[in-house]
């Protein structure tokens, strides 16, 4: 891919890679880790949701513990961060009102993405004033096993076109959508949950301090 026009003038730029992290696992670092590459961003800001809107059907464990395991597996590396800003926040954690934030406070001469998997994707009709998502910034959507975001709704309702052969598509705000094919991991936080119920292995699946964290403080027994 062209740098140039990927960095679309800017000098460096940011993503920003928002979830529950329930816990952290190895797909969202490698995820986040081919993003940074192919998009060339300085950062990966990891945001936790402290109250996510959606994950109303059962318990998530303590903030804390999920910022700790966060914090514990992106330590290595300075180009990976941690943000608060939606614990500090009082209520929901809406993405809506985090990209606000991060785009009030941009400097200048710097880009900013919003990362997500093809699975949210798909459902971001359903969040807090999403047609103002992608008037704030870009967006890349990386793959994600199971779930084609050729198919997602959004695609259509908010009348992006397709941008030459790539992966790119352009909202009518001139933001654009790129669609990121990146080693498929078929494993997600749910997975992780259920093979602590069941008393197995989290070897190479999470990094080894999150699993020692995880053991150690007992999370996801019952
Ligand atoms: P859960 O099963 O609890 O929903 P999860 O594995 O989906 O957990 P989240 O914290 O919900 O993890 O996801 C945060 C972001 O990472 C979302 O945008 C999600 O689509 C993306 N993501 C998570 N796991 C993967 C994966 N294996 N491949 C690609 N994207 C992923
Ligand atoms: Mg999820």
């Amino acid at each position: 891919m062209d740098r140039s026009g990927l960095l679309k003038g800017k000098e460096r730029s940011i993503g920003l890679f928002g979830g529950t992290f329930d816990p952290i696992h190895l797909g969202h670092l490698r995820c986040a880790k081919e993003v940074q590459e192919a998009f060339y961003l300085s950062h990966v800001i990891f945001i936790l949701a402290a109250t996510p809107p959606h994950k109303v059907d059962r318990p998530i464990i303590a903030t804390k513990d999920r910022w700790n395991m966060v914090k514990l597996a992106i330590a290595d590396n300075p180009s990976f961060a941690l943000s608060d800003v939606e614990i500090k926040r009082e209520g929901k954690s809406y993405s809506i009102e985090t990209i606000s934030y991060y785009h009030r406070n941009l400097k200048k001469g710097e880009g900013l993405f919003f990362i997500l998997g093809a699975d949210a994707f798909c459902e971001i009709e359903t969040w807090k004033d999403y047609t103002q998502l992608f008037t704030l910034c870009d967006f890349i959507v990386i793959s994600r096993p199971n779930f084609d975001p050729l198919q997602a709704p959004v695609l259509t309702s908010e009348r992006f076109t397709k941008e030459g052969a790539g992966n790119r598509f352009l909202h009518p705000s001139g933001h654009s959508v790129s669609l990121l094919s990146v080693t498929p991991f078929g494993i997600s936080s749910t997975e992780i949950r259920r093979i602590v119920r069941e008393g197995r292995s989290l070897t190479y699946l999470v990094p080894q301090a999150v699993e020692a964290y995880i053991l150690s403080a007992g999370l996801y027994r019952e």
